[in-house]
């Protein structure tokens, strides 16, 4: 039988295997099934995890049967038959009613499946799957390694192991397997074979192997996706955009002399970046990353003025529409008569600001449409409804995405393809990303840093309020919010939840909110109209309070965050509205509510509101969890770094990889499944060059058509998600 890769499994195995193994695992082909990986690997005799094991893990676990015991059962007929298992470290008991397996006897070693119970506060499995050994198995169980698959209802690890020992036997040890990586980069980089990896990861003799197989088949994933990612960079770079040079005695140079301060050092050389790459025709795809309140609204309004100084259009995306108008209103007060081209006092020499944002009524929606389209507004300024149909630009020559962690790929891409040649495209983000995913789900940005902060800022010192262990935290938290507030200053109370009924953002708005914690016995989080109703009446009467939240008109909105930043209101408390860009210098305070309800870097974005000022900040973490649990450890975390950074690195390492993949591109449709982007950026980066040199030359992948293979079977594997998804 000649099988490759690409064989259907149906073709190597039995139709109900393949079957279910399809349905339930999605493995199709024989790359599939190879490329399935041992989750992890039993040992004999070794303390496994029987230990540790919750009732509800579902498990597979390598144990030896130490005694059996069936006897009638009282309360109903037939028999009960216990048995004991151990692996030398811990016992559990198997149990099956009327049923009993002949080769269950002391002694035997098998395999054992199923959802741990428990009884009478001891770990038991009811009705295990068990596979034990027999003379035939011998030399699979004689390894010192077994492998443990990622199993389903009617594909066990063992049905996996045996499927795979099958191939290996009928094709004398993976020999139809080639291997995609150059053999030249294989030697350079010490990595076996493709078919010896995959014979230690499926088969290994010792730990080392294991590790070998692993580090080479990393290297797959990584190559793959790198070159995918490549190559989407060179197909951009294909299709050339417009140069938009900078010239002096426009705008950009009107801005940078009414600006009421000194560029960071930071905000000048990125400037000099952007100012050079939007000068060349190859359009720019950069990622702006720079800590809150580093300045990065004014690098790009910069970036705007060259393009309008280049003849071009350029448009802002904000995430809210209190961010749009706040991003109008400041662009607008900096460009003074210069933003008001063609009004009675405005500067015939600048451009016209314009916000349009899907609350706009349709007359001014209209006229709002009719400046895009007829070029006059320079500079545009709105909401995902920039990206409906019906909004055309005259000449859109860049794209700023503010904000990026609300914006998907599809949204960027659908912006870009508004330019009649594609515009050049500037994203920015505040929350920092560690370099691993910007090269893997930002891999087609290139990415440049605010480190800096203005000088003169405050910063913000932040604590955790431990609601239950310590009650008169909080109280304390109240009254250092009225003094701050009777020091001139003002607060946001943050929530997770609006409140009084569902709907809207109901739900806690964060996409990154606190991992795997959710339990049906929690109470509901804290919400907006409950909290401020609390607060006038308790701890901050005679303060005055409003709520800002996504249930609010989009009028109601924008007066309250007008009325904020004029003094007008001492506390708002808000939703997570405020997260994103809210600039209110004035404010010093931030009381976070919950705070274990929301995501490391979400907290973070959060307390940037409190920084922006010459005032130091404070922001306080309300939580009700332990302080010694992993949420109160978080929370401390958050609490004790500033470093934008280092609260990356731990937000990936309490999300699983799958979730931070997910927010652009599913672990499955990067072909992730070893790789870790916690571990393994030597690797990722060492990747990255290979496939960029890989890619350089002319014949591309020509030489490697095994590579192209693989490289052209993710492709196939993103397009059948995109087609499931749609
Ligand atoms: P972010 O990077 O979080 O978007 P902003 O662009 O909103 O930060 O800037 C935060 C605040 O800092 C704004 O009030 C802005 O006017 C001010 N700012 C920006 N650059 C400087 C600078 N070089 N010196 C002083 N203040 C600055
Ligand atoms: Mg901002």
């Amino acid at each position: 039988m000649a099988v490759d890769m690409s064989t259907r499994l149906d073709r190597v195995l039995g139709a109900k295997t393949a079957k279910a193994m399809a349905e339930q695992l999605s493995l199709h082909t024989v790359r599939d099934l190879l490329r399935h990986y041992p989750r992890r690997y039993a040992r004999r005799g070794e303390v496994t995890r029987l230990e540790d094991l919750q009732v509800g893990d579902r498990v597979t676990v390598l144990a030896q049967v130490r005694s059996v015991d069936s006897r009638k059962m009282r309360n109903r007929p037939g028999t009960l038959t216990e048995v004991t298992v151990g692996d030398g470290a811990g016992t559990m008991k198997l149990v099956f009613f009327n049923h009993r397996h002949a080769r269950l006897v002391p002694g035997a070693w098998g395999l054992f499946a199923g959802t741990v119970g428990e009884y009478r506060n001891r770990l038991q499995f009811a009705h295990p799957d068990c596979h034990l050994m027999t003379g035939d198995d011998d030399e699979d169980w004689a390894r010192a390694l077994i492998p443990i698959y990622p199993a389903s209802k009617d594909v066990s690890s063992w049905v996996i192991q045996r499927s795979v020992k099958l191939l290996l036997d009928a094709s004398g040890g993976f020999g139809f397997v080639e291997d995609p990586l150059p053999a030249e980069l294989r030697a350079r980089y010490g990595l076996p074979s493709l078919p010896a990896a995959l014979l230690d990861i499926h088969r290994p003799t010792t730990a080392e192997d294991v590790e070998h197989a692993e580090h080479r088949l990393k290297w797959d994933e990584a190559l793959i996706l790198q070159l995918t990612l490549a190559a989407r960079r060179r197909a951009a770079a294909l299709e050339p955009g417009i140069a938009r040079p900078g010239r002096s005695g426009g705008l950009l140079d009107a801005v940078d002399a009414a600006l009421p301060f000194d560029l960071t050092d930071g905000q000048r050389a990125v400037g000099e970046e952007l100012s050079a790459e939007l000068a060349r025709e190859l359009p720019m795809h950069r990622l702006l990353q720079g800590e809150v309140g580093s300045g990065k609204t004014v690098v790009a309004l910069r970036a705007m003025a060259q393009v309008v100084d280049a003849g071009g259009q350029a448009a802002l995306l904000a995430p809210t529409e209190v961010l749009a108008a706040q991003h109008a209103r400041g662009i607008s007060a900096m460009l003074g008569p210069l933003g008001r081209a063609g009004e009675l006092d405005g500067d015939p020499a600048g451009t016209r600001v314009v916000l349009l944002t899907g609350s706009l009524k349709a007359a001014a929606r209209r006229e709002a449409r009719a400046a895009v389209a007829d070029g006059s507004a320079g500079i545009v300024i709105g909401t995902h409804a920039l990206l409906q149909e019906g909004v055309e630009f005259a000449d859109l020559g860049l794209v700023v995405v503010d904000e990026q962690h609300r914006f998907g790929v599809e949204q960027r891409d659908a912006l870009r393809a508004k330019g009649s040649r594609p515009p050049h495209v500037l994203v920015m983000t505040a929350t920092p990303i560690p370099r691993t995913v910007a090269m893997t789900v930002y891999g087609d940005l290139e990415t440049s840093t605010l480190r800096q902060l203005p000088s003169g800022r405050g910063g913000v010192k932040s604590s955790v309020v431990p609601a239950r262990e310590k009650p008169t935290w909080l109280d304390r938290a109240w009254t250092r919010l009225r003094e701050e507030v009777a020091a001139g200053r003002q607060a946001y109370v943050v929530c997770p939840r609006i409140g009084e009924d569902a709907g809207g953002e109901e739900e806690p708005e964060d996409a990154d909110g606190a991992p795997g914690e959710e339990t049906s016995d929690r109470r509901p989080p804290l919400a907006v109209l409950d909290v401020a109703e609390g607060l006038r009446e308790g701890p901050l009467a005679g303060l005055r309070i409003e709520v800002l939240h996504g249930r609010l008109t989009p009028e109601d909105k924008e007066a309250r965050m007008r009325a904020f930043a004029g003094g007008e209101i001492d506390v708002l408390v808000a939703t997570t509205v405020v997260e994103v860009g809210v600039d209110v210098p004035n404010a010093t305070v931030m009381v976070v509510m919950d705070a274990d309800r929301f995501g490391v870097s979400q907290l973070h974005q959060l307390r940037g509101r409190v920084a922006r000022g010459r005032h130091e900040g404070l922001c306080l973490l309300v939580s009700e969890a332990p302080t010694a649990s992993a949420t109160g450890q978080r929370l401390a975390a958050v609490a004790g770094t500033s470093d934008g950074f280092e609260l990356a690195r731990l937000d990936l390492e309490t999300r699983r990889e799958g979730d931070v993949l997910g927010a652009a591109q599913s672990g499955r449709r990067s072909g992730i499944k070893l790789l870790s982007l916690l571990e393994d950026e030597q690797l990722i980066a060492e990747a990255r060059a290979e496939a960029t040199a890989l890619l350089a030359t002319e014949r591309g992948l020509a030489d490697h058509p095994g590579l192209a293979a693989e490289v052209a079977a993710l492709a196939t594997d993103e397009r059948a998600q995109y087609l499931e998804k749609a």
